[in-house]
């Protein structure tokens, strides 16, 4: 296949990730005979520094114009860097949210993997986690609470507040129907998590997500009430695996489910629109702390690259091999800084990479 990448490498320890990723995709595109080609964009600070502005016109065209888009991080620290001078809507992050909405990015999934050869940084007891875990986090991203109709009022001298939270059945039917197809890639079973029994927008999403359910009959379909959900995240990660929910529900669960994985490094994430297009990134950030010192961990990026590779270009087994070379490098005891435990052999970002794309089979 020949495919087009837009790259948007950003700020801090983006550039160093990022390489590293390209460097396991292209000795995909080596072993497996496809052909990447790169559009390099500017985003955040780095396009502050060329463009005045953290994302421009032409850069939304040469997105839309690519089959994916593989990014690194964006922003620096608010405290030093002079980009947190200019007004909210110049800073790197307003690049970042109008993106993802000229993308039309309404599905974003963040998974959560435990690696047993990680399961030293998971803060749950041993025997919950033991043989590791592995979820989907499907969450909506453009509709919802946050999305909704506010206002702060006066009403007979009190303040008062007000959040709408609204879907429509076509914006629950597109985010179930990802959710429905990603299971079917996996162990093919969703996990529809809501609040049926207090708020109509739940009883809406989850009549829609059985009409859905439907048309994939070898997909298991379960609802839980999203409080049970948290809870049982702790209790027993190991029965979850694509687990589909509105924006609030998903921003909270995503960042719960990811906190017991352990290290940040670790984390890749998808946001996906319509067709097959998506960007794909790590759920941290530019850690301006470490960057430019070789230190990073790549993986993220890496596994962010693989969920590209399955996700918008279909490569099913590439995927699987950029996967299987990432748990043998951590099999062999191969640490960055971030997960590095005793008695393992720390590397640096681009040793990492180098490993990594050594063991693409
Ligand atoms: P952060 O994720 O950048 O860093 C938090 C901690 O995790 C730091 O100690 C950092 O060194 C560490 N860390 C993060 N990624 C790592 C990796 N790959 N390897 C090793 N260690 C890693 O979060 P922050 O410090 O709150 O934010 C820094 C900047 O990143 C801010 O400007 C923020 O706005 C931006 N940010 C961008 C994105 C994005 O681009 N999507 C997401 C979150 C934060």
């Amino acid at each position: 296949m020949n495919l087009k990448i837009g790259v948007i490498k950003g700020d801090g320890i983006g550039p160093e990730i990022v390489t590293e990723a390209m460097k396991v995709l292209n000795q995909v595109g080596e072993t497996y005979g496809h052909s990447f080609d790169y559009t390099q964009l500017l985003m955040g600070g780095a396009s502050i520094d060329v463009h005045g502005v953290p994302l421009t016109d032409e850069t939304v065209a040469a997105a839309k114009s690519c089959d994916a888009v593989l990014m690194g991080s964006i922003g620096g620290d608010a405290k030093t860097s002079p980009w947190y001078r200019l007004e909210p809507s110049k800073r790197p992050e307003a690049g970042l949210l109008r993106i993802r909405k000229e993308l039309n990015l309404f599905a974003n999934l963040r998974p959560a993997v435990l690696y047993d050869e990680l399961k030293g940084a998971c803060p749950l007891k041993e025997e919950i986690t033991e043989g590791g875990f592995d979820m989907m986090i499907m969450r909506e991203l453009t509709g919802g609470l946050y999305f909704g109709e506010r206002k702060t009022v006066e009403e007979d001298g009190v303040m008062t507040a007000y959040d709408s939270l609204t879907y429509n059945e076509k914006e629950i039917r597109r985010i179930a129907k990802r959710g429905f197809d990603i299971a079917m890639k996996r162990r093919k079973k969703v996990t529809s998590v809501d609040k049926a029994n207090v708020l109509d927008s739940s009883r809406l999403w989850r009549k829609v997500v059985e009409e859905v359910a439907s048309e994939y009959p070898e997909v298991a379909l379960e609802h839980m009430l999203v409080d049970n959900c948290a809870m049982q995240l702790v209790k027993d990660p190991k029965q979850f695996d694509v687990i589909l929910t509105e924006n609030m529900f998903g921003d909270i669960l995503s960042d719960e489910a990811s906190m017991v994985t352990g290290s940040i490094g670790m984390l890749a994430s998808a946001s996906l629109n319509e067709t097959k297009f998506g960007l794909y990134e790590p759920s941290g950030g530019s850690a301006p702390d470490i960057a430019g010192r070789g230190i990073a961990n790549p993986i993220a990026t890496i596994l962010s690259a693989a969920m590209m590779l399955r996700y918008s270009f279909d490569l099913d087994k590439e995927a699987d091999a950029v996967e299987q070379a990432v748990l043998r490098v951590l099999s062999e005891g191969y640490r960055t800084i971030d997960i590095m435990s005793e008695g393992k052999q720390q590397i640096g970002t681009e040793k990492m990479g180098d490993l990594i794309a050594g063991y693409i089979e």
